[in-house]
């Protein structure tokens, strides 16, 4: 009988920590890797020979929204066919718990209309969630955090108010139970409905708990175009006052008068760590950015709730203070110029004519002014449409990218093989990141690109024996051509998976091998230990 289940001999070894490459053997028995050596000389079930190939730690995804569709698709095969073998779920607000039957039309308004998920199926507590994910089939692990929209739905439903002391008390009270259940923090989305109703004063109160459990509290900040900097100092602040360790999501310049401005926005991080304030960010390696159709629109639009929004389209005025809030350029995401609208592009929409056009191109067809076609497009498909963005510069995502606070989170999902209503980043974020950051531009060591994929985000979200290859460790794997390695995926065909991902082996069992998936489920939820 062999001693050992996998043996991966002649590659590379990029342990994930930032050192150089050192080549070597690697031993895996059971779920960990059991032994590291120049050469092992014991016989394995399986022997994966590496050469030429890069051996180095499954990539740790810091922010995806794969709560939900974790149980809808068992294969994540968007994410496996990238190398990456965890997700961290629950961010900009939105996790799948808990939920209060009184307001869950509240939220599922807002996220994920269309999953086939039982909705008698509700989960009131975080545990419960955990507990059901638990006892599902899961291919790659989970990293969860509990949402503060999702949170505020439950509590208050979409009131735009601040919480009165009692729902601020049960709202802590919640994150005290999903810190308790395995929760690894908390997660905010300050652009979205109902999160953009909360002022610092809340977030301060609830990441006090969550600090009070080391745990992690990841924030898409108020604003990611002209008002970047007030926002990032927003979140910082919010870490200040209740010693959080802060994840700023997907940092960004968005809008033309932003690009270049880069460098500066970073600063307010390091300053911030000067402080001894810990922050970090995560970044995805493309120029466009997909979000919600109502993150165009301005929050005094919302101000009397989600059902006042359409019949408040139709009042003559507030087209009209629309059209300068748009022209002012005082819009969030969306552009000032009519020209530019050409860059909003409709992802998803019940009408088949506007599906992958751009909101001026749709404009154009149906003979409406901007405005008017958001009301049609709102009309049509809800506030819940998805639209992609070309709002940011190259040099800018770079200079991110290369910054060795910034770590890598596609902002993606796990999404069936057929779906076609996503961005590129879904299946290409991780090879692209290599390629783009290491192969095509020299601007980052293969080592150091890697260590931003694995041991930065296990040791930022404080994931227990993971993100290294390492002895005792657990054995996360992605094995790589680097001579093939590419992202496929685009605008126009964002599911194509990508080449040169020749084997993936998430707890010690091969999941991926040379263009075909497994079939094996030995994801787990992992739950945050506390001391
Ligand atoms: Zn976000």
């Amino acid at each position: 009988m062999s001693n050992l289940d996998i043996i991966i001999k002649n590659g590379k070894i990029v342990d994930g920590s930032g050192n150089s490459w050192k080549v070597g053997t690697i031993g895996i028995k059971g779920e960990k890797i059991e032994k590291i050596s120049m050469k092992i000389e014991d016989d394995a079930e399986k022997i994966i020979d590496a050469k030429g190939l890069i051996v180095c730690p499954g990539f740790i995804d810091s922010h995806t929204h794969s709560d939900l569709a974790s149980i809808t698709d068992k294969q994540a095969f968007n994410y496996i066919t990238q190398g990456v073998t965890t997700n961290v779920i629950g961010n900009c607000g939105w996790s799948a718990a808990p939920i209060n039957k009184a307001t869950v039309k509240d939220l599922l308004s807002l996220v994920a209309p269309d999953l086939d998920v039982d909705l008698t199926k509700l989960w009131e507590s975080f545990g419960d969630f955990l507990n059901f994910i638990e006892g599902l089939k899961l291919t790659i692990n989970l990293v969860p955090l509990i949402g503060h929209g999702t949170l505020r739905i439950a509590v208050m439903g979409l009131d735009n108010k601040e919480p009165t002391p009692e729902e601020l008390n049960e709202m802590k009270l919640l994150v005290e139970n999903a810190m308790k259940s395995g929760a690894f923090g908390l997660s905010a989305g300050l652009e979205y409905i109902p999160g953009l109703f909360a002022k610092p004063k809340e977030l301060i109160e609830l990441c006090k708990v969550v600090s009070k459990y080391n745990g992690i509290f990841t924030i898409h900040t108020r604003n990611e175009g002209d008002l970047g900097d007030k926002a990032i100092e927003e979140a910082i602040n919010i870490a200040e006052q209740s010693g959080v360790s802060l994840e700023i999501s997907h940092l960004k310049l968005d809008g033309k008068r932003n690009w270049g401005k880069a460098d500066e926005r970073l600063a307010l991080l390091e300053k911030a760590r000067a402080k001894g304030i810990e922050v970090t960010t995560d970044v995805y390696p493309y120029t466009f950015c997909m979000t919600s159709l109502h993150a165009l629109l301005p929050n005094w639009l919302f101000d009397q709730g989600l059902e006042a929004v359409l019949q408040k389209l139709e009042d003559e005025e507030i087209q009209h203070k629309l059209e300068e809030y748009y022209q002012n350029g005082t819009s969030m995401l969306a552009p000032s110029e009519e020209k530019d609208w050409d860059r909003v592009i409709l992802k998803n929409s019940k009408n088949p004519q506007f599906r992958g056009k751009s909101l001026l191109e749709i404009s154009k067809n149906i003979e409406k002014n901007i405005i008017e076609t958001l009301k049609t497009i709102i009309k049509s498909d809800g506030l819940a449409g998805m639209v992609v963005l070309k709002g940011m510069n190259e040099k800018d995502v770079l200079k991110i990218a290369e910054h060795p606070l910034s770590m890598v989170g596609s902002d993606g999902e796990v999404k069936k093989r057929e779906d076609e209503d996503i961005h590129p980043r879904y299946y290409g974020t991780f090879p692209r990141f290599l390629k783009m950051m290491v192969y095509d531009n020299n601007i980052l060591t293969l080592e150091e690109a890697i260590r931003k994929m694995t041991s930065f985000p296990a040791n930022k979200f404080n994931l227990k024996n993971r993100g290294l290859l390492k002895e005792g460790y657990f054995a996360d794997i992605t094995v790589f051509n680097p001579k093939t390695l590419k992202d496929n995926a685009t605008l126009e065909e964002p599911n194509r998976i990508s080449e040169g991902i020749e084997y993936v082996i998430i707890n010690g069992k091969v999941v991926y091998e040379q263009g075909e998936a497994r079939r094996k489920y030995p994801g787990k939820i992992i739950r945050k230990q506390l001391k």
